[in-house]
Formats: C-alpha cells, structure tokens, sequence
C-alpha cells in the first residue's frame, strides 16, 4: 500500500480502536464471549464497509496486501485492546491459518474453508499441542491419521486448541507417515468440528478462567474420526514444513500485538503514577524507585519495537530465510519485554492492578503465556545460540 494511503489506514484503525473497540472491554471483563456479539458484530461490519478487514491477507481473498512492515505497525495499533485483532479479522489462531491455506491448500479447502474463514463467517483453530508429549519438540507427537480408502482415520489426544470452543474447524497435526524422518513424519488435515469421533473435552481452566468461544483453550480427543482424503493441506508429510510458514508472518504480528499492549500498559502506569498521592506533597512519580520502573520500561519497549521493525525490513527486503536469526530473537526478547511492562504496571498500581476494574490483570492473565506459546524461550534462545556458535567454530 502506497505511503500516504497506509498513514491514513493506520490512522482510521486506531480511530476506531480508541473510540469504538476500547469502550467495549468493561464488557469483556465482566461478561462471556458470547454476550459481545451484538457489538463486535457490529463494528466488524463498520470495519468491512471501510475497506479495513482483514490486513494480514491478500486482496484476492480480501484483505489488504500489506507489506511485513506495514502489517506489524498495524498489529501493534491493533493489539492496544484484548478486542482489537478479533475485530479487524486477523485474530490468531485464524489468521495464521488462513494464511496457510492461502498458499497450501488445494481448491476444494480455499472454497469450501479459507473463503468463509477469511469472510470471518467461520472460525477455527489449530491443535498441534498433546497433554502426553513435549510440545517443545513436536517430533514427538503420537496422533496418527491413516487414509484407509478414500478417508483419513484420525485418533489423538490435543490440548491447548485455543478457540476451538464454538469454531468451525480445526487443522490437526498428525503422523501419516510413520517411517519416515523426524520432520516428515507428520502433515495438516482439515476437520469440520461436526465430525463424528471428534469431542470437545474440557475448556481447560486456564490461572482461573475456563473462558468460552473465542477466549478459551480446549482438550479435544479423536476417535476414528473420519474426514475425506481431499481434507489434506498440501502434501503428506509436510506438516512440519508448513507450520514453520505459518509462524513467520505470524511472528511479526504476535511481536507488535504485544508492543501494543506493552504500550497500553506504560500509558496506564504513567497515569497512575502522576496522579497517586503518596504523601500530602508528592505522588508516586516524585518517587526515584518509580522513575527508574518508568524509564527502564520505556527503553525495553523501544528496544523491542526497534528489533521487531528490523526483522519486518529484512523479510520484505531478503525473505524470511534470512530474517532467521531475528524471528527466533525477537520472540523471547519481546515476550519478556511485555512481563516486565505488564508486571511494572501491575505494580505500580497496587492492589488496583489485581482488580478487573482496569484491562491490566486481563492482560496479566492472558498474556503471560506469550513466553511459552508458539516455542518456550528456552527453544527460540538455544536455536539463536547453536547458529551464532556455528559461525566462530
Ligand atoms: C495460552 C496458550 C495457547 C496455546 N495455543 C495453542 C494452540 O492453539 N495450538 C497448539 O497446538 N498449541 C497451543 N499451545 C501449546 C504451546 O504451543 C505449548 O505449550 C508449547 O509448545 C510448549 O510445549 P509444552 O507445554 O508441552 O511444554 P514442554 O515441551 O513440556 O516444555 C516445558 C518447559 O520446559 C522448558 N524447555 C522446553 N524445551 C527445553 C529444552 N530443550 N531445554 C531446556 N528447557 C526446555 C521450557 O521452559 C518449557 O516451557 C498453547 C499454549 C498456551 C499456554
């Protein structure tokens, strides 16, 4: 999108972000998913009828064929709120997945699941994750999909299939190749969440939420659940290959959605600490300690937009292979960036940051799950240290 163009865009979101979409989240945080639906449904349509749906996909599925940069500062705008992503229809788990289909899926799946997905009639998941095995190293997944004539007989155990409750479909990892490598053991098949042998077992009660619809994590189990073979994204065994691709985007905009919160948070505590009397004559700002949580959480802020906006140059400029150092830094740099500036804040306002009268302990809850998701810290530092090392050997 030409320059001009994306400044106003950027502005019109944020517009409607700050005016339209943060008013709603008192709602958010007293009632379930389901009673938002009136309002988000409405906002959605304004959004749609603006020409502002759905930034992340390209126009022929109809979005707005952003460039990597373009659509990270419009993540960050749109992170500000829990509402935002889900309003302008580039929420996870179904943005990642429709840009999956977008590039893997035969012609059967994009009309029958990514046009509706992308349409945001339709909304799905993704259960890679098992109960039973270290979702750090998928190889280890032990859910098997045989095709035994012209179906796929899925039997497995997944958990943490966030959204699943109330979605259309899911995109389930299993083993279709069981002799082969590691990495090619394994490949993405479709399943209607309406097919016999597959159950919702449990909105898993997540620091004392079990949420509902779109905000909520699920155990499921397949049992001889059975889907046609045309249900298979891409080619067999390539599960592992697409699900790298499915992060890369991805990546950039989970990193901005987060420096937006982060932001949302500093705005709070710089608010709070000017107005806290914490004497007869000073406020908690006077305070030296409070200074320094202000100032050392401005620099990491901007430190992580810094690296973030970097890694988005260089995949617009030289492709994701040789951004590859930067997606693995910038997820755990940025994921301990938003505990510290959510943990700052949290602090800073007391008692009132425990409390669900601000979006602060919200996003607490939701968000401290920002360092183990999408590959713990421990995978993304050991992954950037083993390549560095490689290079002074
Ligand atoms: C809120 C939330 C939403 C999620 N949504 C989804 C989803 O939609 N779909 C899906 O499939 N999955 C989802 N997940 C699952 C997530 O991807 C896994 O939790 C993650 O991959 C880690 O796997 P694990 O939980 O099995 O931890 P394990 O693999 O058991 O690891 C436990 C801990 O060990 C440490 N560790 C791991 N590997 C190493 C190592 N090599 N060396 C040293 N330490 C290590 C890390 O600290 C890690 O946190 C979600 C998880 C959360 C919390």
């Amino acid at each position: 999108m030409p320059t001009e163009k994306f400044s106003e865009t950027l502005q019109a979101i944020n517009t409607i972000i700050k005016h339209e979409i943060i008013p709603l989240e008192p709602l958010l945080l007293t009632h379930q998913w389901d009673s938002l639906f009136p309002a988000l449904d409405q906002i959605r349509a304004t959004i749609k009828a603006q020409g502002l749906w759905a930034p992340n996909l390209p126009e022929s599925v109809g979005g707005l064929s952003l460039t990597v940069t373009q659509l990270g500062e419009i993540s960050e705008v749109t992170g500000q709120s829990p509402l935002g992503h889900y309003c302008f229809g580039c929420q996870a788990p179904d943005a990642g997945n429709a840009e999956l289909l977008h590039l893997y899926a035969n012609d059967f799946i994009k009309k029958n699941y990514l046009l509706p997905l992308a349409k945001g009639d339709f909304r799905s998941c993704f259960a890679m994750t098992e109960p039973h095995t270290a979702g750090s190293n998928p190889t280890l997944l032990d859910t098997t999909a045989k095709l035994v004539g012209d179906h796929w007989v899925i039997n497995g155990r997944k958990w943490f299939t966030t959204a699943a409750d109330g979605a259309n479909f899911t995109i389930v990892m299993a083993v279709t190749e069981p002799d082969a490598p590691k990495h090619a053991r394994a490949s993405m098949i479709i399943v209607p969440l309406d097919t016999p042998g597959y159950k919702n077992l449990r909105n898993i009660s997540v620091m004392g939420q079990e949420g509902s619809g779109y905000y909520s994590h699920s155990e499921v189990e397949f049992i001889d659940c059975k889907v046609p073979a045309n249900h298979l994204i891409g080619d067999r065994g390539q599960g592992f290959k697409m699900a790298q691709q499915r992060l890369g985007p991805g990546r950039i905009q989970h990193c901005m959605r987060w420096i937006g919160i982060a932001n949302r948070c500093f705005k709070l505590m710089c608010q709070h600490v000017n107005q806290r009397q914490i004497t007869q004559h000073a406020t908690l700002a006077d305070q030296a300690i409070v200074q320094a949580k202000v100032a050392e959480s401005y620099a990491a802020m901007n430190a992580s937009r810094c690296l973030v906006m970097e890694t988005a140059k260089i995949i617009d400029e030289q492709g994701f292979a040789a951004a590859k150092h930067h997606i693995s830094m910038i997820k755990f740099e940025c994921a301990n960036m938003l505990q510290l500036l959510m943990d700052n804040t949290l602090q800073t306002m007391g008692a009132l940051g425990m409390t669900d009268d601000t979006i602060v302990s919200f996003f607490y809850r939701e968000e401290r799950a920002a360092r183990i998701y999408d590959g713990p810290d421990e995978v993304h530092k050991i992954s950037l240290a083993k390549s560095l090392l490689k290079q002074y050997k």
